[in-house]
């Protein structure tokens, strides 16, 4: 199928415009190479116009009563849901996920737009009370100000909507640097929110890669980064904000775990390693890396994994038949292939799958053949690092304690789950895995948004998305305190 390449531009201040340089760079579709689209390659002068409306925006964002400002995310949602198909061929098309999938990414979009825009008449505080007479302690929540949403390309619906949602009921304003692997779906979202009423200003879209960002990081009027990407750009972020007094919210990798007991149910539990491993080509934050199998039961999940994995379609996520799509550019393909040779030096074994996919078309995208490492240990690369294609090892476990042990024993912690009939097993299991999301009996995969989401260790810094926990990330507590005695009244050193 031919696309028609389109031609997108910058949203600042409320006007479509080119990046100043007249600089663009271009889209293609993972699965075949088709150019679909070209955008403006943005430097910091297009920063510098966004960070400003941004700020600008703010006095009388902020200002706008909460309930005014949910108006316009329920007409967002409305249109999201509208439109969900043809958003969803949009996200296929630009980063390669299959269909049912893009079409859940944008759902999550969907999901999150009406849960926050249902805080507009919420956003709670706290009456307190005091230890003097006559004085009413109270708290409520106020907005950081500019906010820079910083997003990758794997789930390019949903996760600005994580980001810009609650940012901007909370009263913040905002510049949204997207991907460059994924800015057809940062279009999308744009232009509903302009069409939904938002006012000039209050949400700026700059395309760009790393120059951009990088800039806009660096804004003084950018008051918090919200980063989701990879430990790398997420680190030297918070080294930046870290120096220069700025609040940041990461949301980084994972190498996430399933651990399969071995009174599991075996074909529950194969289900959800095959969905968890190689959903999404194994290119979401929350695919299962790692497969923890009880010594007993190994060899028959080994086996059945194998095969599951082999008979995977792999195609045009836009195909019917299709069951994995590409991955999402050619450096992506080059670091998957670089893992097979680190494992194999390693002494791990490759029983599926192991190189680039070809045939039938797949040349054309960037396709890598859903694969499993045997002879795993658990210190090794693989089993350490975040490699974000379809790859999953398999790890060997005496019990549930070692399980576990292995399962928190990596640098990152978002997810993990557990597979096992014993209740008492899984509730030790939920206590002692410390990543931020643990799930009995399910895959990696499947995170509701009135939940918080979000990583131990270095998956994040403590902040979580999505759920009542995200009003605290894109906002502060502020305490009052009024004292109607007429006295001046003094706290702790009064008698
Ligand atoms: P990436 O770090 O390469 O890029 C993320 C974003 O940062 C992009 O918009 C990019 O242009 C921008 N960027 C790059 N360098 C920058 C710099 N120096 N300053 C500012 N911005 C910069 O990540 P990616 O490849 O787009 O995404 C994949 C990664 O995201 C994986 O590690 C995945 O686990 C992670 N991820 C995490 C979550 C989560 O919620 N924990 C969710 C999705 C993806």
């Amino acid at each position: 199928m031919t696309t028609t390449p389109t031609t997108h531009q910058n949203y600042l201040n409320g006007r479509w415009q080119d990046a100043k340089s007249g600089r663009t760079f271009e889209r293609e579709n993972p699965a075949d190479g088709e150019i679909i689209g070209r955008f403006p390659d943005s430097g910091p002068d297009d920063v510098a116009v966004a960070a400003k409306a941004a700020a600008d925006a703010f006095e009388r964002w902020r200002f706008t009563p909460a309930p005014k400002r949910a108006e316009i995310l329920f007409r967002a949602a409305e249109m999201l849901l509208a439109r969900k198909e043809e958003l969803a061929r949009d996200v296929t098309v630009e980063m390669g996920k299959v269909l049912a999938e893009a079409r859940g990414d944008v759902q999550e979009a969907i999901d999150m737009t009406y849960y926050v825009a249902g805080e507009g008449r919420r956003q709670a505080g706290q009456t307190i009370p005091s230890e003097l007479p006559n004085k009413l302690c109270m708290t409520f929540r106020q907005p950081h100000g500019v906010i820079a949403a910083i997003t990758p390309w794997n789930f390019p619906s949903a996760i600005p909507c994580w980001k810009l949602m609650p940012a901007l009921i909370t009263g913040n304003t905002a510049v949204f640097k997207p991907s460059p692997y994924s800015p057809l779906s940062a279009a999308n979202l744009v232009r509903i929110l302009e069409e939904a009423g938002l006012p000039p200003g209050v949400v700026n879209l700059v395309f760009g890669g790393d120059e951009a960002g990088a800039a806009l990081v660096e804004d003084p009027r950018v008051a918090m980064v919200s980063f989701t990407g990879s430990l790398e750009v997420g680190r030297e972020i918070a080294a930046y904000c870290g120096g220069h007094g700025k609040r940041v919210h990461l949301e980084l990798g994972g190498k996430n775990a399933i651990i399969v007991l071995d009174d599991a149910d075996l074909d529950l539990a194969i289900d959800g390693a095959v969905w968890s491993a190689f959903g999404t080509s194994g290119q979401r934050c929350t695919a299962a890396s790692r497969m923890i199998v009880q010594d007993r039961v190994r060899d028959e999940f080994t086996d059945r994994l194998v095969t599951r994995a082999s008979a995977l379609r792999l195609g045009n996520g836009l195909d019917a038949g299709t069951d994995v799509g590409p991955v999402v550019n050619t450096e992506s393909l080059d670091k998957i292939t670089r893992y097979m040779d680190i494992g194999r030096d390693e002494g791990a074994s490759i029983a599926a799958g192991g190189s680039r996919a070809s045939g039938n078309g797949l040349d054309r995208g960037y396709f890598f053949q859903p694969t499993v490492f045997t002879d795993v240990q658990p210190g090794m690369r693989i089993a350490q690092e975040e490699i974000f294609g379809p790859v999953t090892d398999v790890i060997t476990c005496s019990d549930l304690d070692h399980g576990v042990a292995i399962a928190n024993d990596v640098p990152y912690g978002l997810v993990a789950s557990i597979f096992t009939r014993d209740i008492s097993k899984a509730m030790r299991a939920m206590e002692r895995i410390s990543t931020g999301i643990v799930y009995i009996n399910a895959g990696t995969i499947g995170a509701e948004v009135q939940l918080p989401f979000g990583g131990t260790r270095g998956t994040g810094n403590g902040h979580r998305e999505a759920g009542q926990a995200a009003l605290d990330s894109y906002s502060e507590w502020k305490s009052v305190y009024i004292d109607y005695s007429g006295r001046l009244q003094k706290a702790q050193i009064d008698p």
